[in-house]
């Protein structure tokens, strides 16, 4: 795609070497510093500690971020949520790719399958015997391997067996099916990421760490090793990563980091916006000012997910974002600080479900627009 073929304003909000004024609101901006320096941080901290890093692509659907996570990160490869997802990545260059989630339906199993026909290695996780038995058809019509977790529930109540014996069943299914390799166990506890204190988040991975300790022994007297044993996010990864049982990490809003993770607070009671920089913004622009003490933006619900609390504005002091509609931000401003046309940016509640609001990223570095990436997998939920 040639840039400088689109319209500024109707396909794309800026172009390189713009000025942060001159980009088209509202869009998504990215910190290119704080980025990278987030993806370095993380990669030298799973490296020190002995765990892969396999970064969570369904946070910016983005294979140039991934593709950066990979680089300066080290991230050995991708997980994603869906099939289309993953088609992105590996279509993009990223060929290690784990759907980290059940891949149930016919078709999706079938395109999951032809993936690997692009050379790409493609795992998937499994809670169910008909989808070993699904998974290994599909597998063997195309003459490829699917690598295979056996998902665990450690706790989330969500997908996933519970209980050694259900693991052991399940991954004896997939490593006696042709056309499938069992992997190892995704154990990805969720549920307890975004509480505040360190002390619940560390009491809920200890019992995951102990039900994950007990399947992989019991896999292993049945002689069959847990090359991966996966889980961990930005709320828990240093309880995994010194575990001694998980090897892999699954990370993915520490890179862009938002404003309802930024208070949660991390093993020394510092928040985690201050361990991780906020490099997600999404970009607006005030239009309205009637009232001297209340300002409107041209960003609301289209703009910015509000599942997980309304956006911070970020570097001004005084102003609150209070209330959202479709295509309009409220913001307090009781000491009129702020002007029609100025710029604000807005650190969002959730950084996953505001990216997938987006066509694209605009990488800002000291002012200047230096990168425009498509959010190549935004809208793709099949
Ligand atoms: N692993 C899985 C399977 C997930 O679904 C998620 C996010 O929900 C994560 C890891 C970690 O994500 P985050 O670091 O954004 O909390
Ligand atoms: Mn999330």
């Amino acid at each position: 795609m040639n840039l400088n073929d689109l319209e500024v304003g109707y396909d794309i909000p800026a172009l390189p070497g713009m000025t942060e004024d001159q980009v088209q609101t509202p869009c998504l901006v990215l910190d290119l510093d704080a980025l990278e320096r987030n993806i370095r941080k993380m990669g030298e901290a799973a490296q020190a500690m002995g765990v892969r890093h396999r970064v969570h692509g369904k946070m910016h659907k983005s294979v140039d971020v991934a593709l950066l996570q990979m680089r300066l990160g080290g991230a050995c490869g991708v997980c994603c949520q869906k099939v289309s997802e993953a088609e992105a990545f590996v279509r993009g260059g990223v060929m290690d790719v784990l759907v980290s989630n059940q891949v149930t339906d016919p078709a999706k199993i079938d395109r999951l399958a032809r993936l690997c026909l692009r050379g790409a290695r493609v795992i998937v996780c499994v809670d169910d015997l008909q989808n070993v038995a699904d998974l290994a058809a599909a597998a063997q019509r195309h003459g490829v391997v699917l690598e295979c977790l056996v998902e665990m529930d450690v706790g989330a109540g969500r997908c996933g067996v519970r209980g050694s014996l259900a693991v052991v069943e399940l991954a004896q299914a997939i490593a006696a099916a042709k056309g499938l390799r069992f992997s190892g166990v995704q154990a990805y506890q969720g549920a307890m990421q975004h509480l505040t204190l360190f002390a619940d988040r560390k009491a809920a991975i200890e019992l995951a760490v102990d039900q994950v300790r007990q399947a992989v022994a019991a896999l292993r007297e049945v002689r069959l090793d847990c090359e991966i044993v996966a889980g961990a996010g930005t709320g828990s990864w240093p309880l995994e990563a010194g575990s001694g049982v998980y090897n892999e990490l699954q990370c993915g809003s520490y890179a862009f980091m938002d404003a309802d993770y930024g208070r949660v607070l991390d093993q020394d009671g510092r928040r985690l916006d201050q361990v991780w920089k906020n490099a997600l913004f999404v970009l607006t622009s005030v239009m309205s000012h009637v009232r001297a003490d209340w300002a409107v933006c041209d960003a609301g619900l289209k703009a910015v997910a509000v599942d997980s609390g309304l956006p911070v504005v970020f570097g001004v002091a005084g102003v609150e974002y209070l209330k959202c509609s479709d295509e309009h931000g409220e913001i307090s401003d009781p000491a009129g600080a702020l002007q029609i046309n100025d710029k604000l940016r807005l650190v969002p509640g959730h950084c996953d479900p505001t990216c997938n609001l987006h066509d694209w990223y605009v990488g800002i570095r000291g002012g200047r627009v230096e990168a425009i990436w498509p959010i190549s997998a935004r809208g793709k939920g099949y």
